[in-house]
């Protein structure tokens, strides 16, 4: 009788990994998992039913086994995984192992979670939560600490970066001015580039005035409100202020001077500028010249690389 063994009942592995490797009957599969000599071998016919209801029943039953750990590792179920490495007998590399897909599975349920709530966004009216979600913390977001920040590459986006930047959306589409102001102070904000965002929505002169003279705001944000500003007669005025508190306040005098001078340049020219070669320098990259603009004496600079 021993004769006629199926080729997976072999203790040769090769020959028996083999034989699962071509088998397509899930019947048989699953008898394979049963009843075959070779762990390996059970563990690979396991893995080509793809059932998480098999894999639990494994993992429980011999759960100290590499069948067992196997399973685990195919497991999806973040309780069952949590109650699987609390048994005092899950030590060493498998317990660490098995915590780092739970942290991946978490992750990606909560960012399954994020998704859908960034689907949400564009149609919520409710302005406190809209804030929250602006304000959130991206130190928190999920996969922060994957983000590796090249440089000269863009920047990595999470799904709460979009989350953020969609309620600041949601804000100025429903003209919630006060609730922008309240981000633009908001310490998370600041801290994840979202205060500027937010100011960037504000089209009300008066306050973006207000938010460029604000020292309680970041410079980012002060920055942005003066970038916003185009009534002149408030750039003169915050020019004067501004140069009356000394030192301190020179980047947003200097900040409001440029946008002086881009509005100056804008009525003057339209974009259609009257360029005149102001000078030649020869550096390392190139050959580095000069431009200014003949009628709003804008300066511009070009870089021809050798
Ligand atoms: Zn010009």
């Amino acid at each position: 009788m021993g004769l006629f063994k199926p080729a997976w009942m072999s203790k040769n592995q090769a020959r028996a990994l083999a034989s699962v490797e071509a088998m397509e009957d899930e019947a048989t599969l699953r008898r394979v998992v049963a009843e075959a000599p070779l762990e390996n071998v059970r563990i690979r016919a396991a893995v080509k039913i793809d059932d998480q209801e098999l894999y639990k029943h494994y993992a429980r039953l011999e759960a100290d086994s590499h069948l067992g750990y196997a399973m685990a590792m195919r497991i999806d179920d973040i309780d069952f995984l949590w109650e699987f490495i609390r048994r005092e007998s899950c030590t060493g590399v498998v317990l660490s192992n098995i915590r780092d897909r739970i942290d991946t599975l978490t992750a990606k349920k909560r960012d399954a979670e994020n998704r859908k709530k960034l689907a949400e966004i564009p149609s919520l009216n409710d302005i406190a939560r809209l804030v929250d979600i602006a304000t959130s913390d991206h130190r928190q977001d999920v996969g922060c600490f994957d983000q590796v920040r090249v440089y000269g590459a863009p920047t990595p986006r999470s799904t709460e970066d979009n989350m953020r930047e969609a309620a600041i959306e949601r804000l100025a589409e429903l003209g919630a001015d006060d609730a922008l102001i309240e981000v633009a102070h908001d310490q998370n904000a600041t801290l994840s580039n979202t205060a500027e965002k937010a100011v960037a929505k504000i089209t009300d002169q008066r306050k973006l005035f207000q938010l460029a003279s604000d020292d309680t705001l970041g410079w980012h944000a002060r920055k942005a409100a003066v970038d916003a500003l185009s009534d002149r007669a408030l750039l003169d005025q915050l020019t004067k202020m501004t140069s009356q508190h000394g030192p301190l306040e020179l980047p947003i005098e200097k900040a409001a001077e440029e946008r002086i001078q881009q509005i100056r340049s804008e009525e003057l020219c339209h974009g259609e500028h009257d360029w005149e070669l102001t000078g030649l320098e020869y550096g390392g990259l190139g050959e580095y010249a000069y431009y200014r603009c003949k009628r709003c004496g804008i300066e511009r600079h070009e870089v021809n690389r050798y």
